[in-house]
């Protein structure tokens, strides 16, 4: 039933998340939480050579925000700082419904363009991309 609701990749990421724990040491940790659903999220990230070279995710989100943060992870893993920054940029404006978000790099992400007809659920397929743009801002501030 959720299958049909969420369809299958989401439901495989929330299954079977990539890239879940801590990186530790890290350059950049974040933290956000969507009260609405109860979402909490962590994100933590080495960089090396101005690239993301490790970024996972933790805490405890329902399906879509579980999966988006699962998907998040395989996205910016190998970006530089400002390609992450955009990349988040054009995911957000998305889920804004304001530009379609093409591409090759498209892949799982199409799956939550589908979150756009629940409007109540898109804080939860924000919530990690919002946490790791926090992160990437502090980390830019030092
Ligand atoms: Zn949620």
């Amino acid at each position: 039933m959720l299958e049909e609701f969420y369809g299958e990749i989401i439901m495989d990421h929330y299954r079977r998340p990539r890239n879940k724990g801590k990186v530790d040491p890290s350059d950049i940790t974040a933290h956000d939480s969507n009260p609405l659903c109860g979402d909490e999220i962590d994100v933590t990230a080495r960089v090396s050579n101005g690239k993301i070279a490790e970024l996972k995710f933790d805490g405890r989100g329902c399906a879509i925000c579980t999966a988006s943060a699962s998907i998040m992870t395989q996205k910016l893993l190998g970006k530089t700082l400002p390609e992450a920054n955009q990349f988040i940029d054009g995911f957000l404006n998305m889920m804004r419904g304001e530009t379609p978000f093409g591409g090759k790099e498209m892949g799982d992400l199409k799956a939550l363009e589908g979150v756009l007809k629940f409007p109540v659920r898109v804080k939860c397929a924000t919530l990690a991309w919002n946490t790791a743009r926090q992160g990437l801002q502090q980390r830019n501030g030092k």
